[in-house]
């Protein structure tokens, strides 16, 4: 029996081609090609992948935003880093993870010996690896994984791939964004700054866990989502200055939010997140700035010291909080699939894309056909 599995597993890996989706060319329409499928590496697997979502941060690769901080796309390349799926094949170094568990993998894929590591920051791992960039991403038929016993995460009876891919990068960095780097308490507001997926996963999250949020935006229907979503107040930001939109928080919340998110990343989204804030206020910067602007914001310090605010930065989610997350998830206490407003196709991408450049996408779209 063993020896007939692994006879047949070593045939497919000869013969086996996927379809995945490749940006041949910045700002491109993706291409979707038959391209080989990857052997695992002695500690890694192959994973089917059922459901892949598509994240701004492929969109800023898509536009070569992020290449200033080192994250270099070769073209062609094959994003996607938001997964739910089925172990196909493993290495043989493998231990715990086998063929056909089904598992996520964080968009940071970590060695689980570096100093971060094995304090249990795997999200900051000196040698992380981002599928998609690095190697082929989830945009695909199969992705493979490093270190799968440490970086395949097993879903628990209740999370379904479509679930798995909706808190696959988004709604896991706004995890830990509320409850770990924002200290989120029962009771608290909460501002969040931009409703796309970070943000209305960061609205549903806090909701779930009894604060209060204020949800910002420009656009009427992703506020309409942030209350479905729980969001006890909402503010269109159209035509606002920074310091108007934190006066019409500050309107909101009695005072200010004790703790503010900016889940865009822009300079005028970072400063509504501060002039949101009350005295002790803690800003948690989540979104990506635009290559042009390359990170830099002005930052008023003499607010900062009057204020005692507190600015920190949010980065994925490390793998041994998973499991709490998962459990929410399995037990319905937190429903990331709800923020999934559209299924496509592999050779869809490019419209979603297109459309996330006018923002006109909302919640999540994820790639669930892959023929
Ligand atoms: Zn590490
Ligand atoms: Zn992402």
């Amino acid at each position: 029996m063993i020896s007939t599995e692994i006879e047949r597993k070593v045939t497919d890996t000869k013969v086996r081609t996927m379809h995945a989706a490749q940006i041949t060319a910045f700002r491109s329409p993706i291409q979707v090609d038959e391209v080989p499928v990857a052997a695992p590496r002695a500690d890694g697997a192959v994973v089917r992948v059922e459901a892949s979502g598509v994240c701004r941060s492929d969109w800023h690769f898509w536009n070569q935003d992020l290449e200033w901080i080192g994250l270099n796309l070769k073209l062609p390349a094959n994003p996607g880093h938001e997964v739910g799926g089925v172990v196909e094949e493993v290495g043989r170094d493998v231990r715990t993870i086998k063929v056909g568990d089904r598992v996520t993998i964080p968009f940071h894929e970590a060695d689980g010996t570096c100093p971060e590591c094995r304090a249990g920051f795997q999200n900051l791992c000196d040698h992380s690896i981002a599928p998609g960039i690095q190697r082929g991403g989830g945009w695909a038929q199969y992705i493979t994984v490093t270190a799968a016993d440490l970086n395949c995460i097993p879903l628990p009876e209740g999370v379904d791939s479509l679930s798995a891919a909706a808190l696959g990068c988004r709604y896991m960095t706004a995890y830990r964004a509320v409850t770990d780097r924002g200290r989120v308490q029962p009771g608290q507001w909460l501002a969040v700054q931009g409703c796309g997926g970070v943000g209305l996963s960061a609205v549903q999250i806090a909701a779930a866990s009894n604060a209060l949020v204020v949800a910002v935006d420009v656009d009427d229907r992703k506020l309409a989502k942030a209350r479905d979503e729980g969001a006890a107040a909402t503010i269109n930001a159209l035509g606002l200055t920074p310091v108007q939109v934190g006066e019409a928080v500050k309107d909101a919340t009695g005072g200010g939010a004790h703790v503010s998110l900016d889940a865009l990343g822009r300079g005028f989204t970072f400063h509504q997140s501060i002039h949101s804030l009350r005295k002790r206020g803690r800003h948690v910067q989540v979104g990506n700035h635009l290559a042009g602007g390359r990170g830099q914001v002005a930052i008023p310090v003499d607010l900062l010291t009057m204020m005692e605010w507190e600015i920190v930065g949010s980065l994925g989610n490390p793998h041994p909080k998973y499991a709490e997350l998962l459990q929410l998830v399995a037990h319905q206490k937190l429903r990331p699939a709800r923020l999934v407003t559209r299924e496509i196709a592999l050779n869809e991408v490019t419209d979603t894309l297109e459309r996330m450049t006018r923002f006109d996408t909302i919640g999540f779209e994820v790639i669930t056909r892959f023929a």
